[in-house]
């Protein structure tokens, strides 16, 4: 099947490892040209020459703080100086801060929203002028499943991903008249860095999360990488405004698999 997606030019945000770099390999695998941008200088720099090893896909390296709105319009403004276009857009770049509310400091609050939040508002503004100029383009947002079925210790991860939810509604409608697609996913638990820092941290244990999971299993991380291709494809032309649940069941049901024998 064509994807259409062969040439293209695609940016990652947080492209550098985890889901971020594991959707650059199926869209290198589809033939695009891959931008990883990343906040990690010499991880994005290592990664690109990685992709283009186990891909020969061309792979550049960007550093990129998502968190600063003066570095994403100063990147999106390189990247119209050195390739006149953006053709798909993923905001993927995004942290994890655990705490109660009670104890949540103000400083941890602005910068988890400035890197989960604001950083996909205004990459999808700066981003999305440049698609405009030319056409037209699609963007993909991480959400998670937080942001339907929360997690106590982290709210402010769940409302920044229930904001990327609603801004991908809301912009989706303002995006339509310039052919610009937008759709979010959210992902449900996948064994990257961030939850096996919740595994060293002793925040989350195996035993509740597969309580958690009608499907009983994680996500592999080509999973979410897969449907983050599918909806950049030209099989997706006429799906906009969506978040899709990538969760093995986690939206679908109220009570955790534990308590349905109850
Ligand atoms: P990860 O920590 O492995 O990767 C995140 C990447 O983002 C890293 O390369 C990091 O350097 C980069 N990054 C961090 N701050 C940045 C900034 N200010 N500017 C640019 N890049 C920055 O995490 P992951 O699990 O691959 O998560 C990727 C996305 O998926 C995040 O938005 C996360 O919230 C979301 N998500 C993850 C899970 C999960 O279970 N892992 C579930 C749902 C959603």
């Amino acid at each position: 099947m064509d994807t259409g997606l062969k040439g293209k030019l695609v940016i990652i945000t947080g492209g550098a490892r985890g889901l971020g770099y594991a959707s650059a390999t199926k869209f290198a695998l589809e033939g695009a040209e891959i931008v990883l941008a990343d906040i990690n200088e010499e991880m994005v720099k290592e990664s690109a020459a990685k992709l283009h090893e186990e891909t020969g896909a061309v792979c550049h390296a960007y550093r990129l703080d998502v968190s600063r709105v003066d570095e994403i319009k100063a990147f999106f403004a390189k990247i119209k100086a050195d390739f006149g276009r953006v053709d798909i857009l993923i905001n993927n770049a995004g942290i994890q801060i655990r705490n109660d509310c009670l104890d949540f400091k103000e400083e941890d609050w602005d910068k988890l929203m400035d890197i989960n939040l604001k950083g996909v508002f205004f990459c999808c503004q700066q981003g999305g002028l440049i698609m405009k100029d030319n056409g037209g383009g699609v963007i993909v947002n991480m959400s998670s499943s937080t942001a339907v079925r929360t997690t106590p210790g982290r709210a402010p991860y769940c409302i920044s991903k229930a904001g990327v939810k609603n801004l991908t509604m809301v912009l989706s409608c303002e995006f339509a008249k310039y052919h610009i697609r937008m759709n979010a996913v959210a992902p449900g638990w996948i064994m990257t860095n961030m939850l096996q820092d919740g595994f060293r941290l002793g925040v989350v244990s195996d035993k509740q999360l597969m309580a958690a999971i009608p499907y009983k299993r994680y996500a592999d991380m080509s999973e979410i990488a897969d449907t983050v291709v599918y909806l950049c494809s030209d099989q997706a032309s006429y799906i906009t405004g969506q978040t899709i649940g990538l969760d093995g069941g986690i939206w679908a049901t109220q009570t955790p698999t534990a308590a349905w024998k109850l």
